[in-house]
């Protein structure tokens, strides 16, 4: 038996093909319940549908795969909350709300797990074990949209996982994210985040749309301390990775976050900032830094509050518009570098279990150097 045509998978061109190729007609109706369904999160009455259709628009909805995903685990911190949906294979996706001023933004995962191995980050540690399909990546969106009735503005992929590293299934995505008759996003509302996987900022840049917007995570002002805190700088360093924003930013629409993840002892002195304004010379940036968020086997300390102003301030001295990312859901494992679940990750493998239920935020320890 065929397997059925997930409505997450697809914008509504591709959908009403794909019924069309199966059951031999049924374009427009195909449309119709495409449009339908993304405006409730249903397929609604089907008052519109002519008697004589009936039979048509009932078999085509029996080969449709729309159900929300099972069992979703919230978790609220203050107004932050981060959810956890099923997916095949007994793993889960992570995915946090974060209200802003005027609006919701919601951070989703690509990956479960990672494998870029970044030293500060909790995924990182979990090693890669599943790509999301893109239809996994929709439901995280679909969920909070019409289950949890949030009405989302911005939609960051900066969860588990790196998403050029997943770049196909990331990509359709974002398609089925901007189709105007589905869920309608603006592609500027949308944001992808790379560690600096150098080849997929490459063909992002060939194949996408100016308006979708690009973060790339520097966080060291030099090779030798980015090397320790992220593997892939040993794949491309600081100069492969600079004439590859040099490149993306030669279209005069496109600009780049760059995100700076400040621990202490480690990156955050005054000497690092005015070395990173150096480096960012000649792109067209802003600078968001996020201080390091403690994990369940801390490493590094968090900046003093002291050290994030000095430096925002020097940056800011450079030149470069430098925003600081407020620290949210830090107690629900929500806050950034923070997403992943060691002790899943230990149960499906078989592994002993090595850390606290990462659910559950950790004790705060004070470690500062970079094995
Ligand atoms: S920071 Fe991003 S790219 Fe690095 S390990 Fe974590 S999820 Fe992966």
């Amino acid at each position: 038996m065929l397997s059925k045509i997930s409505i997450f998978r697809h914008t509504k061109h591709s959908f009403s093909n794909e019924i069309k190729h199966r059951l031999g007609r049924g374009y427009l109706h195909a449309a119709r319940l495409y449009t339908e369904w993304f405006k409730q999160g249903d397929f609604g009455s089907l008052t519109w549908v002519e008697p004589q259709a009936l039979s048509l628009v009932q078999e085509i909805i029996e080969n449709v795969e729309c159900a929300f995903p099972q069992e979703a685990i919230v978790k609220q911190a203050g107004s932050t909350s981060k959810f956890l949906l099923a997916v095949e294979g007994g793993w889960q996706t992570e995915s946090v709300l974060i209200p802003m001023e005027s609006s919701t933004t919601i951070c989703i995962s690509s990956q479960v797990g990672c494998r870029m191995g970044c030293a500060f980050c909790e995924t990182g540690r979990m090693g890669l074990l599943r790509h999301l399909k893109a239809e996994e990546i929709i439901a995280q969106v679909v969920h909070a949209r019409y289950v949890l009735k949030t009405e989302i503005r911005n939609i960051v992929f900066m969860g588990m996982g790196e998403p050029l590293d997943n770049y196909d299934e990331v990509m359709l995505a974002v398609k089925v994210l901007t189709d105007p008759s589905g869920l309608q996003f603006g592609t500027s509302r949308i944001t992808i985040s790379t560690s600096g996987k150098v080849d997929a900022i490459y063909r992002m840049m060939e194949e996408m749309s100016p308006a979708l917007n690009l973060a790339v995570s520097v966080n060291a002002p030099n090779d030798a301390i980015r090397q320790k805190l992220m593997p892939v700088n040993r794949k491309w360093n600081m100069t492969a990775l600079k004439e590859a924003m040099i490149a993306y930013c030669a279209h005069p629409r496109r600009e780049i976050l760059i995100e700076y993840v400040l621990i202490s002892g480690v990156n955050a002195e005054l000497q690092h900032a005015d070395v990173l304004a150096e480096y960012l010379k000649g792109l067209r940036v802003r600078v968001n830094l996020i201080p390091y968020n403690p994990q369940s086997l801390d490493r590094f300390s968090p900046p003093k509050s002291e050290e994030i102003e000095a430096f925002m301030c020097r940056m800011k001295g450079h030149g470069y518009q430098t925003l600081l990312r407020h620290t949210k859901g830090q107690g629900i494992m929500a806050a950034c570098g923070q997403l992943g679940n060691m002790s899943l990750r230990a149960k499906l493998r078989g592994l002993p279990i090595s850390t606290k239920e990462s659910m559950n935020p950790p004790e705060k320890k004070s470690l500062s150097v970079i094995e």
